[in-house]
């Protein structure tokens, strides 16, 4: 438990261990939790050991513990409904968590417990410690990380709760300016050091769906978690500057570590004050019409523009990126690891990433083979089914990374029923095969599948039985429904998303895709044209996952439109006969 005095000076010799995420003389690697880089001196916190007795209490004193106990309860509940009153219009997100924590503290199931332990005769915090190991005893033994967190946090509960009991004040006023760093930080710490006015937050404990990051991001707190021993590597007073965005603290940083912090703060200011403040603002039409608005993203150190700019989701990662920046098809463990990069910095927003669409258009190096028409080749699922090695490793490493549950799984370039569902027998074995193994993953791994293909929009109701959502590929649906190649310049004027023709079919999934409640992105270029928002959310499409310098502007236009004009346009245009009219009507040159 934190406690003015415990925040003390310690020493930073560290008995010459030195933490195996240590990676150069002075940086420090956790998990990035909440984006955003702080610069100031350290507050350790340190937790106090407290021996409690075990002894049994004399029968006299059990209406005393009984009063102790009830009386912890009572002043934890006040201090979170404080806490709930000051932070309510600031952050659901807060408030959720708050409200969480006061209905563990009112569960009968709990407090029953425990009172039964003190009638017994033990003592209020021995009684509570019990309880807690008994509820907590099952979580953390359980595979799931979201699970597991939790185990944590109510850990972090009873530790509240025998704080109060040991009467102990945190002076949250010394977290001022300063980066705070410790063991693990419970809720009401993060509330209340965010109230005075802290710079940035490293715990030693915590994953990215734990409180603690959720809370720091909702503050916009920068936020290193699950950095091995920092509190015995950082004393107070010690000078850090806090990566959030990359998960490092720079210990001790020198002249050209401040210089390089400076710029890049430079930097990251400027380009918040370009977004403003829409970058905020929910994505809501006039009429209160929700459109989701997600990025594309072809590298983990994208993520972190797409949260600036506003992401609900990363709608799209390409992930034959990977395999063109090493010029080979990377090893499992190497992609789980690339994946969870992904993953953990976007979370919780939801990260769809999509199987290699390679081809020989696309990457050629160490395909055996020669296509004078690759295009039409064999690219995306196609070459997957076929190198089924290849298409297993890149399975097993996304279930891998898939623990904490916000990955989504998209197959490319599918024309026929059945190459879905052969992917999605695959995905059935990889997923018995690491759970022989033992290994975590989200077993309900939504998948989903491109519509790029024209006999796959066409087709769309023959799909709906086996996805979770389509995401529609306008640029190569253009391509292949156009028939004109989309990197050929002879053929531009031909090639354009605007024909009508392509609103016909993606009408046709969106039909297919409702009476199925099943959810369509458009993840091509065109959903980036902030004038085609509106076309697009008229003909009932959910979400448009666009680059991410894009998303203000199409919010902007989104927060001015209104649902109906938008199915009044899309009714229009779809009447229309050519790229010409479509666009001549929405003002596009
Ligand atoms: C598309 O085809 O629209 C798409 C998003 O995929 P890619 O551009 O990678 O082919
Ligand atoms: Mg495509």
């Amino acid at each position: 438990m934190i406690k003015e005095k415990n925040i003390k000076e310690k020493n930073t010799e560290t008995s010459g261990s030195i933490s195996h995420a240590y990676l150069g003389n002075n940086v420090v690697r956790g998990i990035p939790s909440s984006g955003g880089m702080a610069f100031g001196k350290a507050l350790v916190l340190h937790r106090e050991d407290v021996v409690i007795p075990t002894d049994r209490i004399n029968p006299a004193d059990i209406p005393k513990e009984f009063k102790r106990f009830e009386s912890a309860i009572k002043t934890l509940i006040n201090e979170f409904n404080d806490l709930l009153e000051r932070v309510k219009n600031e952050s659901a997100n807060v408030g959720a968590i708050l409200e969480t924590n006061i209905l563990v503290l009112s569960d009968p199931i709990l407090l029953d417990s425990i009172k039964t332990m003190i009638e017994d005769g033990l003592s209020a915090e021995n009684s509570i410690i019990n309880e807690f190991a008994k509820q907590t005893s099952f979580l953390k033994k359980s595979k799931d990380t979201i699970l597991r967190e939790r185990a944590v946090e109510l850990d972090q509960i009873k530790e509240r709760l025998l704080g109060i009991m040991r009467n102990q004040v945190t002076d949250y006023s010394l977290g001022k300016h300063a980066v705070v760093v410790a063991h693990v930080l419970t809720p009401t710490d993060l509330v209340k050091f965010k109230k005075v006015g802290v710079l940035a937050i490293v715990a030693e404990i915590g994953g990215i769906t734990s409180h603690c990051s959720i809370l720091a991001r909702s503050f916009e707190l920068p936020a290193v978690i699950g950095v091995h021993n920092i509190c015995d590597l950082v004393k107070t007073g010690d000078s850090l500057i806090v990566d959030g965005y990359n998960g490092e603290v720079v210990i001790a940083p020198d002249k050209s570590d401040i210089e390089q912090y400076h710029l890049l703060r430079e930097r990251e200011y400027d380009h918040k004050k370009e977004l403003g403040e829409i970058v905020k603002l929910p994505s809501v039409t006039l009429d209160g019409k929700h459109v989701k608005l997600s990025a594309n993203v072809d590298f983990p150190k994208d993520v972190e523009t797409a949260i600036i700019n506003g992401a609900e989701a990363i709608g799209l990662v390409r992930s034959e990126h990977l395999v063109i920046s090493k010029q080979f098809f990377p090893s499992e463990d190497l992609q789980a690891e690339w994946y969870n990069q992904i993953a953990q910095r976007a979370y919780p927003r939801t990260v769809t990433i999509r199987a290699f669409d390679v081809g020989s258009d696309k990457f050629s190096e160490g395909l055996p083979y020669h296509e004078d028409n690759p295009a039409l080749g064999l690219r995306g699922i196609r070459f997957l089914l076929k190198r089924k090695d290849i298409f297993n490793t890149q399975i097993r490493a996304i279930l891998r990374a898939s623990a904490n549950k916000n990955i989504k799984f998209m197959i490319p370039m599918v024309s026929r029923v059945c190459e879905m569902q052969n992917s999605l027998k695959m995905i059935e074995k990889c997923k018995r095969d690491l759970e022989k193994s033992d290994i975590l993953f989200d077993k309900n791994l939504p998948v989903g599948m491109m519509v790029e293909t024209p006999a796959s929009a066409i087709l769309a109701h023959s799909f709906t039985d086996d996805v979770d959502f389509f995401s529609i590929g306008t640029n190569d649906l253009t391509q292949y429904v156009l028939a004109a190649d989309r990197s050929n310049e002879l053929v531009t004027s031909v090639y354009d998303s605007f024909h009508p023709a392509i609103m016909h079919l993606i009408k046709m999934t969106v039909e297919a895709a409702k009476k199925k409640d099943i959810p369509v992105s458009v993840c091509g270029e065109i959903a980036g044209h902030a004038a085609a928002a509106g076309l697009l959310v008229g003909l009932g499409v959910d979400e448009l996952s666009v680059s991410a310098s894009i998303l203000p502007e199409l919010k902007m236009r989104v927060r001015e439109s209104t649902y109906s004009d938008a199915v009044k346009i899309a009714d229009n245009l779809i009447q229309c006969q050519s790229c010409e009219e479509v666009k001549q009507a929405l003002s596009i040159t």
